[in-house]
């Protein structure tokens, strides 16, 4: 019998796939990585199936590959050496929604929209939105982050608990409920981010927020990236509590325009929204205002209707898919580094003219706001020359940001993409991070080739 049939007898034949659709869409992500396929794909219903797979994968030495949606951008998901791609949809249940807490518990395979959907119903919502619509297992795996992590702080600061899975079919809880805790080792902390090298995922315990009273949204322009950049670092600097600050240069725009069939000045554009209550906005607002118009400001436009802001909210988080529909045939490379941010405008200016020598279409955007900038490109994977000077360009900006204190990744995570800077960018601690992988995971069955090449 082979395995795959022993793990159809193990849980129910549904359970486990060899379909070879659905085979190719376990075998890729969002990013340029190039395919290989899983031998199966399987689908756990509970915390029990997953020890069942997890254990029988431990025993035979079967790579395992956890799985929420694939929008990962660093081939994190991608079955480079075989094995069981352990997909988590099925486990998408909001478990439990403490409102006076401020905590919900959630499974895995639960995406973020699902999650706000039913906590609108409590006047509540989750903060992180990463640009695409992924699960919340999948989220705290990448230590995501997205457009309210200036304010509302980025995937590990939201993490309370999460019941995980061991390589050894172990199942520990590696926090709690309680507010604040001084107990034991932070391991909230350490499988936040560990991207299914470490253990599965089966359940999270997340905090969440009450619906601010009052929401403004706005877009400013400037003439040059330099000026909307220093704006960005005196509004940090000023307290103002700003929620959301994303910098999107005129190339995105021009792009937003043209699939959106939009009319944004083609310029620097900062994408701006605040929280809080109706007096202390106005206060906000007119404080950024000034600082904006100190800075060059050509046009300052809000949105009042709820409408209107959730509009500029979807262009700014369809952006990637502007330029992904819009480059057919093509696939998507994302820089990502995060850098402090009075070294942002000099990493932004060095980006924009490594761009122009390496003569690539390429769109600077991010979440500026907590030193975070992306450089996006549409490649064609069949163009040698083209890909090696994409990868030229990611590796001079990594080296950019390293040199400066920065991370060779803000939120996308490790995968295959980033881990050749890992020891670059973590020196001996990376030696206790892989002490850490071997002792969890003697028999590096999960997710095998990622985060931890040498
Ligand atoms: C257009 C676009 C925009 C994006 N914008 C952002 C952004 O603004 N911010 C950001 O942070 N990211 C962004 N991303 C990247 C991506 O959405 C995130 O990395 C997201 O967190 C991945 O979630 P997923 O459910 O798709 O996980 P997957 O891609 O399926 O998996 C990601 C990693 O998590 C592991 N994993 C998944 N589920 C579990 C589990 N239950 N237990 C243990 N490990 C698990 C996988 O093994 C893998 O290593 C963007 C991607 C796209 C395509």
């Amino acid at each position: 019998m082979s395995y795959i049939e022993e793990l159809q007898q193990l849980l129910t034949p549904k359970q486990v796939s060899t379909n070879e659709t659905t085979l190719e869409q376990h075998g890729r992500d969002e990013g340029y990585h190039p395919l290989s396929l899983p031998d199966a794909v399987v689908f756990p219903a509970s915390t029990e199936d997953v020890q069942k797979v997890v254990a029988f994968a431990n025993e035979r030495r079967i790579p395992l590959i956890p799985f929420g949606l694939g929008t990962s951008l660093e081939g994190h998901v991608i079955p480079y050496q075989g094995g069981i791609s352990l997909d988590l949809s099925l486990m998408n249940k909001v478990l439990d929604v403490r409102p006076q807490d401020f905590l919900v518990k959630v499974q895995p395979g639960l995406t973020r929209t699902q999650l706000n959907k039913e906590l609108k119903k409590h006047g509540l919502f989750f903060s992180v939105d990463p640009g695409a619509d992924a699960t919340l297992g999948g989220m705290a795996a990448t230590n995501a982050s997205g457009t309210t992590s200036v304010k509302y702080g980025i995937m590990r600061d939201q993490v309370k608990d999460l019941e995980v899975v061991l390589p050894d079919g172990k199942v520990i809880h590696t926090g709690g409920m309680a507010a604040k805790s001084s107990s034991g080792l932070h391991l909230n902390g350490l499988i936040v981010g560990s991207e299914g090298t470490l253990g599965v995922i089966t359940e999270l315990t997340l905090q969440v927020y009450g619906i601010p009273e009052a929401i403004m949204a706005g877009r400013a322009t400037f003439p040059t990236v330099q000026a909307a950049v220093d704006a960005v670092t005196m509004i940090r600097t000023s307290g103002i509590s700003i929620a959301r600050m994303e910098l999107v240069d005129a190339r995105s725009i021009q792009q937003v325009n043209k699939i959106n069939e939009l009319h944004y000045a083609e310029r620097p554009t900062l994408f701006l929204e605040f929280h809080g209550n109706e007096a202390g906005l106005k206060q906000d607002v007119a404080f950024a205002q000034e600082i904006v118009n100190d800075f060059g400001c050509e046009e300052l436009q809000f949105e009042l209707d709820t409408k209107a802001q959730a509009q500029l909210w979807e262009v700014r988080h369809n952006l990637a898919y502007a330029f992904i529909h819009g480059s057919p045939g093509r696939k998507m490379m994302v820089t990502d580094v995060s850098v402090p941010l009075t070294e942002l405008a000099g990493a932004i200016q060095d980006t924009r003219a490594a761009i122009e020598k390496e003569d690539l279409d390429g769109a600077v955007l991010g979440h500026v706001g907590d030193g975070n900038y992306h450089a996006l490109f549409m490649i064609d994977m069949k163009d040698e020359e083209e890909v090696a000077r994409a990868k030229r360009l990611n590796e001079h900006i990594v080296h950019y940001a390293l040199a400066r204190g920065g991370t060779c990744t803000g939120e996308h995570g490790v995968g295959v993409g980033k881990a050749i800077y890992q020891r670059q960018e973590h020196g001996a601690a990376f030696e206790v991070m892989k002490a850490i992988k071997t002792a969890l995971d003697p028999n590096g069955i999960m997710n095998p080739g990622k985060i931890f090449i040498d």
